[in-house]
């Protein structure tokens, strides 16, 4: 695969807009795809984090392995950073967010009644695109209903939203950073649709995300695809999920594409199972 370099100016503007309204923040709520945690750790946050408290909440909880998602939560907690496994799509799972992040602000708040002056938490909402920000916030903030999408870049403009008579938050727009040169991550954030599909073909992904799967969910693949992969290489088993499933040219050779694109629609609907890569 070619290094995958995908910084549009819109997102280097989205950062630096960031930057500027940390100083705003009391805390950040960086949200994580479950099913790709560690990829979605972009190294520009740490100079927009600026030392603020953060809590990491590692979403798509039902799509991801809970078991390792257990592990990754005990990397990322610390003394000042908290971290919530979640579903958003389900409700009912916001008070432990706003409990958790009164706590992680509670100095701040202390501060501010100390001063007789009524405590407005503020938290910025930070994550790659589709990682579920905008599903989260709905979530977080009930009626209101921010715009949503299974695509990169939806959520565009600035605005502070009240969720409570005490606490704001700052939705942001979904953003990745120059030359992603670990293309570990890189591969993880197409597989989770972070990245457009555009830049990569779904083919070349399938086998990647195949080469993947085979490492830890072997059985999860087989099971899906009715495919016993072991002994065989991502693109043998490709083809082999094309002719089961139909999916050939005229000529009768494997429609690759088409295959591809079915196998990474699965995974990110989470048909071939719960999985953390
Ligand atoms: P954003 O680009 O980060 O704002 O992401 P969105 O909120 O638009 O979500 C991207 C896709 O992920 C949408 O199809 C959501 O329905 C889906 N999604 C978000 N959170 C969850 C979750 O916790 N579980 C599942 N299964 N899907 C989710």
């Amino acid at each position: 695969m070619e290094k995958i370099n995908w910084f549009p100016g819109h997102m280097k503007k989205a950062l630096s807009m960031m930057a500027d309204e940390v100083k705003k923040t009391d805390v950040l709520i960086y949200v994580l795809d479950g099913r790709a945690p560690l990829a979605c750790l972009n190294p520009e946050f740490l100079n927009i984090i600026n030392n603020k408290p953060v809590l990491f909440i590692i979403n798509k909880l039902d799509l991801s392995d809970e078991k390792k998602l257990l592990e990754i939560k005990k990397v990322l907690k610390t003394d000042n950073n908290d971290v919530v496994l979640l579903n958003s799509t389900a409700s009912g799972s916001s008070k432990i967010v706003i409990d958790k992040l009164q706590n992680l602000c509670r100095i701040t708040i202390e501060k501010y009644i100390k001063k007789g002056i009524k405590p407005i938490v503020r938290a910025m909402v930070v994550g790659v695109p589709n990682c579920g920000k905008s599903t989260f916030i709905n979530n977080l903030i009930g009626k209101y209903k921010a715009v949503t999408g299974n695509k990169p870049g939806v959520t565009k403009n600035k605005q502070w939203i009240k969720v409570s008579e005490n606490m704001e938050i700052l939705d942001t727009p979904g953003t990745l950073w120059p030359n992603i040169s670990d293309q570990t991550a890189g591969k993880k954030l197409a597989f989770i649709g972070s990245i457009k599909d555009e830049i990569v073909s779904s083919d070349e992904l399938a086998l990647m995300l195949i080469d993947e799967l085979k490492v830890s969910y072997e059985k999860y693949l087989d099971e899906r695809f009715s495919v016993l992969s072991r002994n065989k290489n991502a693109l043998e088993i490709l083809e082999e999920i094309s002719v089961k499933r139909g999916y050939l040219l005229k000529r009768g050779e494997p429609d690759y594409i088409r295959t591809g694109k079915a196998i990474i629609d699965d995974f990110r609907k989470g048909k071939i199972g719960r999985i953390t890569l």
